[in-house]
C-alpha cells in the first residue's frame, strides 16, 4: 500500500474557478475522501449555496440546518455546524444550504467582510485537540465575496480545469483576482495546484488542453488527469464520493493518484512555487 506523507501543519486549500461545471465540487469531495481514506484528517467547508459538496458527502443541508451561512454571519461556530461524514471516519463537513445565496448581499457593507470565514476557521482550528491535515473549501462559480472569503481563509488555491475547448478562457481573470487577494488581503496565498478534469484520452483536444495548461503552468499542473467517467457523475446521486461508491474504478483511482501528488507537494515544492509567485 502506498503511504501518503502527512503535512506538518494543516494545509488549507480553496478549490476555485468562476466557471460552473468544471469539476470543482467533484474534485473537492473526492480529493478529500481519498486523503481521508489514506488516514489524513480532513475538513470540507461547503461555500456554494447549491450545497453539492454537502450532498456528495452525505451531510444534512436543508434550509435551517446549522451551516456555513450561520458561520459566515457569526451566529454559529464551525464546531456547532460541523457534521461527520458517514462514509469516512476522519472527515468532517460544514454544509451549505440555499440560505447562503443571500449572504453576499448581507455581508457586503461589513468592514471585515473579506475575513469572516478566516476568523471562524482560525478560531476552530486553534481549538481542535486533534489537528486536521487538510481543509478544503468548495467555492461557488463566481468571483464574489464568498470566493474572496474562501481565498482569505486558505493558503493554497487549487484550480480544476475542464479539458474542453474554452478551458483557458477566464483563467487569466481568475489569476488576476487571486493576485488582488494576495496584494490586498492574504499575502501568503498561492496557486499551488491545477488539475485537468473530464479528460477524454480518445480525443486530441483533451491532450491539447493538457499540454497548453502544462506549458503555461509547468510546476503547478498535476501529472494526473481525471478521466470522464459515468461513475464519477453517478456517485453524488447516492450521496457518495466515487471513492466510496466505486473504489476500484478509474475515477477513484485517478482521484487517489491526484491526492497522492498533492500530498507529496512538500513544503519545499510549495516554497519553490512561492518563489515564482507573481511571474504569471
Ligand atoms: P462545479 O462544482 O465546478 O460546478 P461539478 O463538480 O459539480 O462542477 O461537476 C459538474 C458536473 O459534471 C456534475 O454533474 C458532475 O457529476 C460531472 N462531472 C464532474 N467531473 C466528472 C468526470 N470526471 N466525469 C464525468 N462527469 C463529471
Ligand atoms: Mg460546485
Amino acid at each position: 500500500m502506498v503511504t501518503f506523507p502527512k503535512p506538518t501543519a494543516t494545509r488549507r486549500i480553496a478549490v476555485a474557478n468562476q466557471k460552473g461545471g468544471v469539476g470543482k465540487t467533484t474534485t473537492t469531495v473526492n480529493l478529500a475522501a481519498a486523503l481521508a481514506e489514506s488516514g489524513a484528517r480532513v475538513l470540507v467547508l461547503d461555500m456554494d449555496p447549491q450545497g453539492n459538496a454537502s450532498t456528495a458527502l452525505g451531510a444534512k443541508h436543508t434550509s435551517g440546518e446549522p451551516s456555513i451561512y450561520d458561520v459566515i454571519e457569526g451566529r454559529t461556530t464551525i464546531r456547532e455546524a460541523i457534521q461527520q461524514c458517514p462514509s469516512f471516519d476522519h472527515m468532517d463537513v460544514v454544509p451549505a444550504s440555499i440560505d447562503l445565496s443571500g449572504a453576499e448581499l448581507e455581508i457586503a457593507d461589513l468592514s471585515n467582510r473579506t475575513d469572516l470565514l478566516k476568523r471562524a476557521l482560525d478560531e476552530y482550528l486553534q481549538s481542535c485537540d486533534e489537528p486536521y491535515d487538510y481543509v478544503f473549501v468548495d467555492c461557488p462559480p463566481s468571483l464574489g465575496l464568498l470566493v474572496i472569503n474562501a481565498m482569505c481563509a486558505v493558503t493554497e488555491v487549487l484550480i480544476p480545469i475542464q479539458a474542453e475547448y474554452y478551458a483557458l478562457e477566464g483563467l487569466g481573470q481568475l489569476i488576476n483576482t487571486i493576485g488582488l487577494v494576495q496584494d490586498n488581503y492574504n499575502p501568503v496565498l498561492l496557486v499551488s495546484t491545477m488539475l485537468v478534469t473530464m479528460f477524454d484520452k480518445r480525443t486530441i483536444l483533451s491532450r491539447q488542453v493538457y499540454d497548453e495548461v502544462k506549458n503555461h503552468y509547468p510546476n503547478i499542473v498535476l501529472d494526473t488527469t481525471i478521466p470522464r467517467s459515468v461513475k464519477i457523475s453517478e456517485a453524488p446521486s447516492f450521496q457518495q464520493t466515487v471513492i466510496a461508491y466505486d473504489p476500484h474504478g478509474m475515477g477513484a483511482i485517478a482521484y487517489g493518484e491526484a491526492a497522492l501528488e498533492i500530498a507529496r507537494r512538500s513544503p519545499a515544492v510549495l516554497a519553490t512555487l512561492e518563489a515564482k509567485r507573481g511571474e504569471h
